[in-house]
């Protein structure tokens, strides 16, 4: 099998680098890189030859291909791009589309992956309590992100796990509202997800937090997600389809009359990617097995008003699930007075 997916040869090979190929013929198994990365591919990949090729990776593929031998060879359907697979088509091998087979394997996760990810978790979760308490009314959303990813990488973190989002007020309503440069402001709700990663793994929660006080409204949105997350949380379980926990949170969203506001699936799995196998939504097919860790997080969004989502990342178990991503989830108020802790103004 050929394995485009940097993703998927780090998790085979244990490299780290983002240009090669691994190829696993029957004998023997050789990781192809170029010249940037060969000496870290010889330090780093385990149970395959790193070699260095120089020219287009797909010839030296190929050459390979005919070389380890095998008449078929799987591809990955889903990371080879058209133009490398008509290069690789004209080698001497039947190519033999597959999809998802390491991402499926990818999805149980080894005591030592479960072990970044919590690592990661922990990271996060400490880094979002301490903002939280330097929240204050004018602090402006990307001040809010970018002394968060600070804060993460001071603890530890290998960086943040994608853009985060920190959306405030009607932005709220935006489901991936990046942090913009609106400042915070009394009454509002502010969601906040975030997540970073720790040896390659990733973590992912979501807070939606006041700044003041909140309407009745957006405090009637709080406790449906808060109750929607909930009885999702408790639906976990290894054995359970994936799709049956998505329909448990959705009823409770419908049931209050939001069904039409919670848009996107309930949940991903988490590990070397952010968003992974298996897929917590309503095609969600699969059946969760211990070992695997996946997010819950429901949300409302009200366009013109605000929006709610609260997400944690979990670990299935054989009777329920462990909560790597701890941390309160009442509807929990900052940046007004009682604070001593915000004198100073600034974020430091
Ligand atoms: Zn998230
Ligand atoms: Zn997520």
């Amino acid at each position: 099998m050929l394995v485009s997916s940097d993703t998927n040869f780090r998790y085979l090979t244990g490299f780290f680098g983002d240009a090669g190929a691994l190829l696993v013929g029957r004998e023997d198994a050789v990781l192809l890189t170029d010249s940037r990365y060969i000496e870290m591919a010889q330090q780093e990949a385990e149970g395959a030859r790193a070699l260095m090729h120089v020219g287009r990776l797909e010839e030296a593929v190929g050459e390979q291909m005919e070389r380890l031998g095998g008449a078929r060879w799987g591809f990955e359907a889903e990371h080879v791009r058209y133009a490398e697979y008509q290069r690789l088509a004209g080698f001497n091998v039947e190519l033999v589309p597959t999809s998802s087979l390491i991402e499926q394997i990818r999805e149980v996760k080894e005591p030592d992956e479960v072990a970044a990810i919590r690592h990661a978790c922990t990271i996060t979760v400490q880094a979002l309590e301490e903002l939280f308490v330097r929240l204050r009314p004018g602090m402006r959303e990307t001040e809010a992100a970018f002394w968060l990813e600070s804060r993460m990488r001071e603890l530890g973190a290998d960086g943040p796990a994608f853009e985060f989002i920190v959306a405030s007020g009607p932005r709220g309503s935006l489901p991936h509202g990046g942090a913009g440069a609106k400042p915070l402001a009394l009454g509002e709700l502010v969601t906040f997800d975030v997540g970073c990663r720790f040896l390659g793994y990733h973590s992912d929660i979501t807070r939606t937090v006041a700044i003041g006080e909140p309407s009745a409204e957006l405090r009637r949105i709080y406790a449906v997600v808060l109750e929607a997350q909930q009885v999702g949380l408790a639906a976990v379980r290894a054995g359970v389809l994936a799709r049956d926990i998505d329909a448990a949170v959705r009823g409770v969203i419908a049931g209050a009359g939001y069904g039409e506001r919670f848009g996107h699936g309930t949940g991903h799995g988490v590990g070397l990617e952010i968003h992974e196998l298996p897929s917590v939504g309503a095609r969600g097919e699969q059946t969760l097995a211990a070992g695997m860790v996946v997010t819950v997080e429901p949300g409302i969004y009200l366009p013109g008003v605000g929006g709610v989502r609260i997400e944690d990342t979990v670990l299935v178990t054989e009777d329920g699930c462990e909560i790597l991503t701890q941390s309160p989830k009442e509807l929990r108020t900052f940046g007004v007075s009682g604070s001593r802790n915000l004198q100073g103004g600034g974020l430091h």
